[in-house]
């Protein structure tokens, strides 16, 4: 874990419709649930994300309901950055990429590149549709991908291959299906080609996850230089007198958008992340390109601000074994989910089911399943039944201890070592190994339980109640970071008053007191849910 300033950014969500359960689990999620274990252990982090609102999607929206791109981007900016909010997602700022700050920082970072001479000026051929009269630039031309044949590949990007593209076998404009003819139009390029050495360095960072790393590596030898402005209007317009009615590229612009969000946020010192700090970018695996290749050029040339310390990619996820899509409506959308279950409940699935760096299945049985079966039988049942017992038998006050065995110290022993694992599979980034771990703990804390019969052994009830309750709070402390409802409910029915952002990683190991009242209501943590089947 990087020891100064720490950075860490989600990738932007595209203002162009809700968010659904892939963008959670590849980004969002295990980026709050590291950032959490951060300012647990009293790290000066800054939290960045925001919504990317230029860009071709949004104008073609805003067309279609006759309407503008900013009221477009603006409806959208606000539902996400709601349901990210209601998932607990806990950012410093959420911006926009649409700030006059932002369409500064991204006309002085091409203005700097131009020049160093990063940026020069060719004729090329564009798409153009006679019927329209108008340029079509990216998603304004569908056709086939020339690297792999997909057959729904965009001006600018092919979803199947995620490679960005130049050219499209068998074009035709997305607003009146007509074919289009290319025309010469002047645009801007930025030289990647001339970074490629320096990307190869950067690539070859420790830090760097495999599946990042061979992705980017794999592409460094067939760089091209790339255009980076377009005939529209809606964007960051090209501070040139002879550029007039063009605007740059929204990836230009969009990871700019980190910087300004950060300078927003802190005015006085949030550009200091950037110069001094650990920058750490979430993304999902589909942007590996535009994060280990464009954006290191970009900041190598503008050279006032770091390069990223790492970037962590998560991989896609199906839905019922099938490639989701939000235009079929086959996809789990967060408002809908928030409506059922809590934000916790998809918290533990995302990330207890597969490892980051891989794709996932969701499945609602599989969902049902976990929840019921672990979340509720395993760790909510360990909870409940301690708190229960002691307002029982013990007035709602944790008892205090006789003299402890070898099976209550080996709890504790238990305790502090889980506390090392699951520091040490955050600071991995492998989550998933992290949570197991706490459900390990749960599942001994039953055990114990079972073992020690509390309700039988009159002599050593107290001690193993006292033993339990401290597992409870354990559990609670490291759990936070992946269930921070869950957590908190679990602090406040064991008693626990004051703030909760006092809750420090080190509390796991410290002891509850003996004595301590216990809230007046204990209720079950979890609740069972029930999946119809359709
Ligand atoms: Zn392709
Ligand atoms: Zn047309």
């Amino acid at each position: 874990m990087p020891k100064e300033k720490i950075l860490v950014t989600c990738a932007l969500p595209y203002a162009n419709g809700p968010l659904h359960a892939g963008h959670i689990r590849s980004t969002y999620l295990p980026a709050d649930i590291y950032v959490r274990y951060l300012r647990m252990n009293g790290k000066d982090v800054a939290f960045i994300c925001g919504s990317d609102e230029h860009g071709t999607p949004i104008t073609l929206t805003a067309e279609k309901e006759k309407t503008t791109p900013l009221e477009v981007a603006t409806k959208y900016h606000k539902i996400m950055k709601q349901e990210l909010k209601d998932l607990e997602i806990d950012f410093d700022i959420f911006s926009r990429t649409s700030t006059k700050l932002n369409h500064k920082n991204a006309q002085e970072f091409f203005l700097e590149a131009h020049k160093k001479g990063y940026i020069y000026a060719q004729d090329v051929d564009q798409y153009y549709c006679n019927t329209n009269k108008r340029f079509l630039p990216d998603r304004y031309v569908e056709g086939n991908c020339p690297n792999c044949g997909f057959e729904g590949a965009r001006g600018d990007h092919c979803e199947k291959c995620a490679q960005a593209l130049r050219t499209l076998d068998n074009p035709h404009c997305i607003i009146c299906g007509s074919i289009p003819e290319l025309k010469s139009t002047k645009h801007w390029f930025f030289k990647l080609t001339v970074f490629k050495e320096q990307l190869k360095k950067f690539l070859s960072r420790k830090e760097l996850p495999t599946n990042v790393k061979n992705y980017a590596l794999s592409w460094t030898e067939n760089l091209q230089n790339w255009c980076i402005t377009r005939d529209l209007e809606w964007g960051v317009k090209v501070p040139l007198p002879e550029a007039e009615n063009k605007v740059l590229y929204v990836w230009w612009d969009a990871p700019i958008g980190y910087i300004s969000a950060t300078q927003e946020w802190d005015k006085k010192n949030g550009l200091s992340y950037w110069k001094n700090g650990n920058i750490i970018h979430f993304i999902g695996k589909d942007i590996i390109y535009h994060h280990a290749l464009f954006w290191p050029a970009m900041l190598i040339a503008h050279g006032k601000y770091k390069l990223p310390y790492t970037i962590i990619a998560g991989e896609y996820l199906t839905l019922e074994k099938e490639k989701m899509s939000t235009s079929r409506g086959w996809v789990v959308w967060v408002s809908d989910f928030l409506k059922k279950y809590p934000a916790d409940y998809l918290r533990y699935y995302l990330t207890i089911t597969s490892p980051l760096a891989t794709d996932m299945d969701f499945s609602w049985k599989e969902f049902e399943a976990r929840i019921n079966n672990e979340l509720s039988d395993v760790l909510g049942n360990f909870v409940h039944r301690t708190l229960t017992f002691i307002q029982r038998f013990f007035y709602k006050t944790i008892p205090k201890p006789r003299k402890l065995d070898e099976k209550d110290k080996k709890i504790f022993a238990k305790i502090a070592e889980t506390q090392k694992i699951v520091a040490q599979k955050i600071e991995e980034f492998n989550f998933l190994e992290g949570l197991k771990a706490i459900m390990e703990l749960a599942r001994a804390g039953n055990v114990y339980f079972n073992e020690k019969e509390p309700w039988k052994n009159k002599e050593t009830q107290a001690t193993t109640i006292y033993v339990t309750a401290n597992l409870v709070h354990a559990i609670a402390i490291l759990l936070l970071p992946f269930l921070p409802e869950t957590a908190l409910k679990i602090h406040s029915q064991l008693g626990h008053k004051g703030a909760f952002d006092e809750l420090k990683w080190e509390c796991a190991k410290e002891k509850v007191k003996a004595g301590q009242k216990i809230a007046l209501h204990i209720k079950p943590i979890i609740q069972k849910i029930e999946i119809k089947s359709t």
